[in-house]
């Protein structure tokens, strides 16, 4: 397969979501819409954030072996990226970016070892903190549950092995521009 993929990853409340964006349009690169049985939240669209779906659902698209990767997330519900955009994408010699958690991004590395994993974090926690309460989308249990969660979840980030890099993402843009310069240095690879 010609394409790349880029698996991106951090804490919530990073700015993850908003970099990959970004990262995908410098790029005209898919950016991979994942499945999940979690709750839609006021401002999210079915297929363009999420396509949110029943457990059921979700199940049988795994017995299927309709996904890629697939992990359990806050609160039990299921995340999981849809394979065939995906392997379509690659073999059209396309960048693909998976915003996922590091059980996914596990998963992605030993089935695409070629894979580029990006870990981003926040500046510092407190700055975490203020945006995750900013968002509003969380009650004040979950931010807490969120960034006691943080400092673990890096920890399991260095030990897997499965990101190359760690970037602060201090600067929304400098942080997309460091990106494509990660990619493109794939590329060129
Ligand atoms: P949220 O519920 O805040 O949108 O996302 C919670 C977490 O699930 C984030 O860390 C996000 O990166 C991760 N996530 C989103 N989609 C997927 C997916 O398809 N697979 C995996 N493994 N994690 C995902």
């Amino acid at each position: 397969m010609g394409g790349i993929l880029v698996c991106v990853s951090g804490p919530s409340g990073v700015g993850k979501t908003t970099v990959c964006k970004r990262l995908a349009q410098r790029l005209d690169a898919l950016l991979s819409v994942s499945i999940t049985t979690r709750p839609r939240r006021s401002h999210e669209v079915d297929g363009r954030d999420y396509w949110f779906i029943s457990r059921k659902e979700f199940e049988r698209r795994l017995e299927q072996g309709a996904v890629i990767e697939h992990a359990q997330v806050y609160g039990g519900h299921y995340y999981g990226t849809p394979a065939e955009p995906v392997i379509e994408a690659l073999a059209a010699g396309r960048v693909v970016i998976l915003e996922i958690e590091i059980n996914g991004t596990i998963q992605v590395k030993r089935r695409f070892p070629d894979m580029v994993g990006v870990y981003l974090t926040a500046p510092t926690t407190e700055e975490q903190r203020s945006r995750l309460v900013g968002r509003a989308a969380d009650s004040p249990a979950a931010v807490a549950e969120r960034l006691s969660k943080a400092e673990q979840e890096m920890g399991q980030a260095r030990a897997c092995r499965a990101y190359q890099y760690f970037v602060v993402n201090q600067d929304v843009e400098k942080t997309v521009l460091e990106l494509e310069r990660i990619v493109q240095e794939k590329q060129r690879a």
